[in-house]
C-alpha cells in the first residue's frame, strides 16, 4: 500500500490533466493560445504517466524503456511555456518562424541525445519512488536542466510583466497574475528539487515537478474559463470582416497590379471583372493625372514604409461615374519581405458635395456680412452727423429733454459704427487670406505698442515681451490684429492692480505655441470657450464698451493659420490666452493636439 502512495502523487494529477486536455479539445474555442496550452497539458501528461509507470517498475531495464518512451513530456513542457507565455502576452517577436525554431530546437537535439543512450546508470534506487531519474556525468543532462530553468524563468518574467502592464486593465490583469502565479510555484520548487539538487549539490533529485505543474494548467485553466480574454481577434475570420466591410479594400503588389479586392469593391470598381483576376491600379483612378499623383504623392512613399492616411484622389467606378475617394495605404510586410500595399478607400463623394455646398453658403454669407456692413456705413454716417449737427446748431431753440434724445442716439449711433466696423473686419479676414509671407513678431509687437500708446500710457500698464520668433507664411496684417487684440483686451478687461501683460513664445517641434498672459479680471472657466463666439460678451456696455467680436477674430485669424486658440486662468488671477502657430504651414494635421 506504501508503494502504492509514489506513484498516486503523480497519477492522480494525470488524471486531472487527461480530464483539462479533453475539455479543452471538445468544448474550448480554438485559437494560437489555447492550441499551445493544449500541447502543455498533453506534455505535461506524458510526463506524469511516465513518473507513475517509473515508480511502478521493478527493474530499471523496464523502467528505462518506459522513460524512453515517455521523456518527450518532461523534455517538451519548458518550450510549451514559454511558447505559450510569448504567444499570450503578444509578444511578436518571439513566435516567429525563425525564433520558434530557436526556442524548440536545443530541445529537440537533447530529446535525441537522451533516446539515442541506452544507459541504465540514468536512475538512482530509492525506496518508494522506485528509479529516479539523474544527470548522467558527461553528458548533456546537466545542460539540459539548465536550459529548462532558463525557459521557465523566462516564462515567468515575460508573465509577470505582461501583468503589471496591464494594471489598468482589472480582468486581463487577474487573467495574467493567476497564469503567473501557476507556473511561478511550480517553477521554484522544480528549480530547487530538479536542478539545484543533482546538477549542483549531486544528490538525487525530488521527482515531484511533474505533480506541482498540475497548479500551472489548473491556474491557466481556471483563469481560461472565467475571464475569458484569450485574444479574441485570432477567432474573427479576417475574410469575414473583409466581406462585410463598407470601405473599399485594396491590397496592391509592388509591380501595381491590384491582387485583392474586397466585394464592397467589387461592387463598385470592377463588378465585371472575374473572380481573381489581375489588373492594373491605373485603371480605377478617374484620369490619368490623378493616377500620377497617387503614385509620386502616396504609392512611393508608402512603398519606403511611410504610413499615408487621408489622402483625396478621385475614382472611376464600374459605370464611369466619378467619386471622391479619401484613402490610407500601408504596406504589407511577412518576413521582412514586401507583399504589397493595403489600401483602404472610402467613398466621400456625398460627404464633399455637402462641404462645397457649406462652402459656397458660407462665401455668401460672407459677401453678404461685407456688402451690407459696408452698404450701412454711408447712411449711419449721415444720420450720426446731422444728429451732431442738430445738437450743436439748435442747442439753444430746443429744450434739455430734447437735448438728451439726441445725445442717446448719437451715441447709439456711434456704438452702431463700431459694430459695423467691427463686422466688416470680420468679414474681411476670409477675404485676405494671403498667407505667404514670413513676419516677424517682435516688429509686430513694436506696431501694436505703437497704436496702443495712448491706453498703455493712461493705464501705466507694463508690457514684457520675451524673443518673439518668426513666422513663415503668415498674414502679418492679420498677426498685428490678433495681437492688438488681445492686448488692448488685457488692458480694458484689468483689475484693480496695475496691468501687467506678458507675451512670449515656445518652440514646441512643429508648432510655435504663444502666450499672453494679464493680471486683470480673469474668465470664469464656465465661459473659457463662449468668449470666442461672434458677439458674446461677458459684461454690459455699461461696464466695459465693445462689441463681442475681438476674439472671435482672433479664433477666426488662427484658423486660417492652421493653429489654435484657447483660454486658461492664470493661479495668481487674470487670464493667459494661448494661440498655435504651425512652424511648417502646409503640414497642419501634424501639429493639431
Ligand atoms: P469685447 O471685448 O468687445 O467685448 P471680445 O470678443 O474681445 O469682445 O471679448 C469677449 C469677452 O471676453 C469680453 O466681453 C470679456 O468679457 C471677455 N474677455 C476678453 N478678454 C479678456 C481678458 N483679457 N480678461 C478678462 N476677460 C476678457
Amino acid at each position: 500500500m506504501e508503494n502504492l502512495v509514489y506513484p498516486l502523487l503523480s497519477f492522480i494529477p494525470a488524471l486531472l490533466n487527461l480530464g483539462i486536455f479533453v475539455y479543452l479539445v471538445l468544448f474550448v474555442p480554438r485559437v494560437k493560445t489555447t492550441d499551445i496550452f493544449c500541447f502543455f497539458v498533453l506534455f505535461l501528461l506524458l510526463w506524469q504517466a511516465e513518473d507513475t509507470i517509473v515508480r511502478l517498475c521493478d527493474t530499471a531495464d523496464t523502467a528505462l524503456f518506459w522513460v524512453r518512451i515517455f521523456c518527450i513530456g518532461w523534455g517538451g513542457c519548458a518550450p510549451i511555456i514559454f511558447h505559450f507565455a510569448c504567444r499570450y502576452t503578444s509578444l511578436k517577436s518571439f513566435y516567429t518562424r525563425f525564433s520558434l525554431v530557436c526556442i524548440y530546437l536545443p530541445f529537440i537535439l537533447f530529446y535525441l541525445l537522451y533516446v539515442a543512450s541506452s544507459n541504465t546508470n540514468i536512475f538512482t534506487h530509492r525506496s518508494g519512488w522506485n528509479w529516479i531519474v539523474t544527470p548522467r556525468q558527461g553528458t548533456a543532462d546537466g545542460l539540459q536542466r539548465l536550459f529548462i530553468s532558463a525557459y521557465v524563468i523566462g516564462a515567468v518574467i515575460i508573465l509577470f510583466r505582461y501583468a503589471f502592464k496591464m494594471r489598468n486593465q482589472k480582468r486581463k490583469r487577474l487573467q495574467a497574475l493567476f497564469i503567473a502565479g501557476g507556473i511561478f510555484i511550480p517553477t521554484v520548487q522544480g528549480i530547487i528539487t530538479q536542478i539545484v539538487y543533482p546538477v549542483i549539490l549531486h544528490k538525487p533529485d525530488i521527482p515531484i515537478t511533474s505533480s506541482f505543474l498540475t497548479l500551472f494548467s489548473v491556474a491557466t485553466f481556471l483563469s481560461m474559463r472565467k475571464y475569458n480574454l484569450f485574444n479574441i481577434s485570432e477567432s474573427v475570420d479576417l475574410m469575414t470582416v473583409l466581406a462585410n466591410l463598407k470601405n473599399i479594400v485594396l491590397v496592391v503588389s509592388p509591380n501595381q497590379q491590384i491582387i485583392y479586392i474586397n466585394p464592397y469593391g467589387q461592387e463598385i470598381l470592377a463588378k465585371e471583372r472575374t473572380d481573381g483576376e489581375e489588373f492594373s491600379i491605373s485603371s480605377i483612378f478617374a484620369s490619368l493625372s490623378y493616377y500620377n499623383a497617387f503614385a509620386t504623392e502616396a504609392l512611393a512613399p508608402s512603398l519606403d514604409g511611410t504610413r499615408i492616411t487621408d489622402y483625396v484622389t478621385v475614382f472611376k467606378t464600374r459605370s464611369g461615374k466619378k467619386i471622391d475617394i479619401l484613402l490610407s495605404a500601408e504596406l504589407i510586410t511577412n518576413n521582412k519581405q514586401v507583399q504589397g500595399l493595403l489600401l483602404v478607400a472610402n467613398d466621400v463623394t456625398e460627404l464633399s458635395g455637402t462641404l462645397r455646398d457649406l462652402e459656397k453658403s458660407n462665401k455668401e454669407l460672407e459677401q453678404f456680412a461685407h456688402v451690407a456692413s459696408h452698404d450701412l456705413q454711408e447712411p449711419l454716417r449721415k444720420m450720426t452727423t446731422y444728429l451732431h449737427r442738430l445738437e450743436i446748431e439748435y442747442k439753444d431753440k430746443i429744450d434739455e429733454k430734447a437735448m438728451k434724445y439726441i445725445r442717446i442716439a448719437v451715441n447709439s449711433g456711434n456704438q452702431m459704427r463700431n459694430l459695423i466696423h467691427d463686422i466688416l473686419e470680420y468679414s474681411n479676414i476670409a477675404a485676405n487670406n494671403e498667407n505667404s509671407g514670413s513676419t516677424d513678431m517682435n516688429e509686430v509687437m513694436e506696431k501694436v505698442i505703437k497704436t496702443l500708446a495712448l491706453q498703455l500710457e493712461e493705464s501705466r500698464a507694463q508690457i514684457v515681451s520675451n524673443r518673439l520668433p518668426v513666422l513663415q507664411k503668415t498674414n502679418a496684417t492679420q498677426m498685428q490684429q490678433l495681437l492688438q487684440n488681445l492686448l488692448s483686451n488685457g488692458l480694458k478687461y484689468r483689475s484693480d492692480k496695475k496691468p501687467y501683460i506678458k507675451i512670449y513664445a515656445e518652440d514646441l517641434g512643429e508648432y510655435w505655441r504663444f502666450a499672453v498672459e494679464d493680471n486683470g479680471i480673469g474668465i470664469h472657466p464656465e465661459y473659457r470657450e463662449k468668449v470666442f463666439v461672434v458677439f458674446q460678451r461677458l459684461h454690459s456696455k455699461s461696464q466695459y464698451p465693445g462689441t463681442g467680436i475681438g476674439l472671435s477674430i482672433c479664433k477666426k485669424i488662427i484658423e486660417q493659420h492652421g493653429g489654435r486658440i484657447w483660454v486658461d486662468s492664470n493661479v495668481e488671477g487674470g487670464c493667459t490666452f494661448f494661440f498655435t502657430v504651425p512652424k511648417y504651414p502646409g503640414r497642419e494635421d501634424l501639429h493639431m493636439q
